[in-house]
């Protein structure tokens, strides 16, 4: 069944919304999300409005509402992350208005609590315990990359001074030549984590701030070695947690503010037509337009499998930017 799953999605690129709850204190009853339906659709509600105009449909591979767990998120991503250790490459993104949830799924509110994990560490947790139940036939091999996207600069989240040295360690592979640190257990990975985001909020006022206009890139290399035959296998998994995608106000954003937000709206675009092209099996995929879209050049198109998930803030005022991210998620779909 798993086999079958993955063939599935093969080629594919998927699309789950995820609609993250009221936060404490913030509830006034009202959501703008008027209904979800088992097969994918949402339907979007402007309490301010009366009558047709009201209320919209978008509709994706699945959404998932407030009540949904971190466990039921990552077991729907499950035999994506497993078909890298049979040598495909894949993108998971997390896209929303900075305060929706991004960082929600794919890492999780805090390291120290396993029960709210999200998709980075379950992830890594899930490869490390399938090598090793494959052990007596496959020989794996797993490192980790964490780097950043900032004003279109790639930095390298692994090194203190964020700068990519050309080490060629990564030959054949259009990922910049950032540190690549073999990893062993889970444990690893949540300790460079920590350097990573210590390295991230150097420079930023506040760590927050810099996350929310910065790409970061987590990127899993496994290699694997079939110990009867000596064959190889080369996969990776790219866990990309974007910059926030709201737009700012041309009138008030002025200097750095002005020029970060241009960089972001220009990359997550050229995401945009990128997965778009794939999607309509395009001739040409315009991955040049931006840094974000040559970095995972490799692992976008081809046999490489996509999911992105989009997330949405119920409240009436982020109403604007909820529209704009299903619109963007349904150019994609
Ligand atoms: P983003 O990364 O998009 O800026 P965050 O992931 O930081 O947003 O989420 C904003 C706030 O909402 C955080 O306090 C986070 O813990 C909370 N949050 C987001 N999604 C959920 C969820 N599904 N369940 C509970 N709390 C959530
Ligand atoms: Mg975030």
């Amino acid at each position: 069944a798993l086999y079958n799953q993955v063939q599935d999605l093969k080629g594919t690129i998927r699309v789950y919304c995820r609609v993250r709850p009221f936060l404490s204190g913030q509830s006034n009853g009202q959501s703008t999300v008027d209904y979800i339906g088992e097969n994918g659709d949402i339907m979007i509600v402007n309490p301010q409005k009366q009558g047709k105009g009201a209320r919209k449909v978008f509709s994706f591979n699945k959404v998932f509402g407030t009540n949904v767990t971190q466990q039921q998120i990552y077991s729907d991503t499950q035999p994506l992350v497993r078909s890298v250790l049979d040598g495909y490459n894949v993108c998971i993104f997390a896209y929303g208005q900075t305060g929706s949830g991004k960082t929600y799924t794919m890492s999780g509110p805090d390291l120290t609590t396993a029960e709210t994990w999200g998709v980075n560490y379950r992830a890594l947790g899930d490869l490390f315990h399938i090598s090793k139940t494959r052990k007596d036939f496959i020989e794996y091999e797993v490192g980790v990359q964490m780097i950043e996207i900032y004003n279109e600069q790639v930095r390298d989240l692994l090194v203190s001074d964020g700068k990519i040295r050309n080490n060629s360690q990564l030959n054949g592979l259009n990922v910049p030549d950032a540190s690549l640190i073999p990893v062993k257990c889970t444990q690893d990975v949540l300790d460079l984590m920590k350097i990573g985001q210590r390295n991230r909020a150097v420079g930023a006022t506040a760590l927050n701030e810099r996350s929310s206009r910065s790409h970061s890139i987590l990127t899993v290399h496994v290699r694997g070695k079939e110990l009867a035959s000596g064959s190889m296998s080369k996969g990776c998994l790219h866990l990309v947690d974007l910059a926030g995608s709201e737009r700012v106000d041309r009138s008030e954003a002025v200097g750095e503010r002005l020029k970060e937000a241009q960089h972001i709206n220009r990359s997550l675009s050229a995401l945009g037509d990128v997965i778009a092209a794939l999607a309509q099996k395009s001739s040409h995929v315009p991955y040049r337009n931006s840094k974000l879209t040559q970095v995972l050049q490799d692992s976008l198109g081809g046999q490489a499998k996509t999911l992105m998930f989009v997330h949405i803030n119920p409240e009436v005022d982020a109403l604007g930017e909820t529209i704009s991210t299903l619109k963007f998620a349904e150019r994609v779909a």
